[in-house]
């Protein structure tokens, strides 16, 4: 961020990144506080934006405090860049940031706001991952309390999370949950790491990429520096374990449209009752597509 920034005169009634300056301090702070304290769920003044929180205010606030004239900016919901949630945050930050350019390349940006996914294309260090999150607090299910929940994260008690999943191995003889698996950052603090799939979880860990968590409705912000340690909560004896996209004779199912092999894939239903699959992160199955046609071979 430029910090000699002017505001063009014609949108002096917005001002850059839509929040005031003091706003966006504050939001900096807090953001080098998370930082330092890796997994922990930093409070701040989340401000009122003009859109329902829900709709991705806790990541949009995240990007608005960050963003200068410099950056690049992706917005992906799912991994597709034209789901309505993205479009309109990106045509938000469009509106309210006029010197900032936007992409639906992953390499191609410096900063990327998501709603439940990480990109396919590994990220590098001079890029910065912004995740909406709903929900912050991985404890939420087992203790109602927000004081005893603090007591139990400054002690890493985790116990009655454990106690959570070994139910769920008992009853289903595996762990259920699907999004927002609870995930150890640096050895201490558990994070909700927002409703990203079990796959995405691995990519967490020693991310070159400073990955953000931004929680507008429940003001909390935390972080997963870049080369920190994210360890999904697991029991020595069951290993974690993603989703699996194998057909019935154990065959790895491949993307219907660029016939990747290696991605999350999104079920599809057809208008015939068949159903197909094909790649949830649009920029990457766009390369893959591109590759297959210009005769290489696709992993
Ligand atoms: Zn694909």
């Amino acid at each position: 961020m430029n910090p000699n920034y002017q505001l063009p005169d014609s949108q002096d009634s917005y001002g850059f990144g839509f929040l005031d300056e003091f706003a966006k301090r504050e939001i900096r702070r807090v953001i080098l506080k998370a930082i330092s304290i890796p997994g922990y769920q930093t409070p701040y003044a989340s401000r009122e934006m003009p859109m329902g929180r829900g709709f991705g205010t806790g990541g949009l606030q995240l990007t608005l405090s960050m963003i200068g004239p410099d950056d690049t900016l992706k917005v992906i919901d799912q991994g597709s860049d034209d789901s309505v949630n993205a479009v309109n945050l990106r045509k938000f930050a469009e509106l309210t940031c006029p010197e900032v350019s936007t992409t639906e390349s992953t390499t191609g940006a410096t900063l990327i706001q998501t709603r439940h996914r990480v990109p396919e294309i590994a990220l590098r260090e001079d890029q910065v991952l912004n995740l909406q999150v709903p929900y912050p607090d991985p404890l939420v299910i087992v203790e109602p309390s927000e004081a005893k929940r603090k007591i139990m994260h400054g002690e890493g008690d985790y116990a009655r999370l454990l106690t959570k999943l070994y139910e769920d191995l008992v009853k289903f003889d595996e762990i259920t949950i699907s999004h927002r698996y609870p995930t150890r950052i640096n050895g201490h603090y558990v994070i909700d790491p927002s409703p990203i799939p079990r796959y995405d979880v691995p990519r967490l860990h020693q991310s070159k990429a400073l990955l953000l968590f931004g929680a507008g409705r429940e003001k909390k912000i935390y972080a997963v520096p870049p080369y920190t340690n994210a360890d999904p909560l697991v029991f020595d004896d069951v290993p974690f374990r993603t989703e699996s996209f194998d057909t019935a004779d154990g065959q790895r199912r491949a993307c219907a449209r660029c016939g990747s092999t290696n991605s999350f894939l999104d079920e599809l239903n057809l208008e015939d009752g068949s159903k197909a699959w094909q790649c949830s992160d649009t920029d990457y199955c766009n390369r893959q597509s591109a590759r297959t046609d210009a005769g290489e071979v696709t992993q």
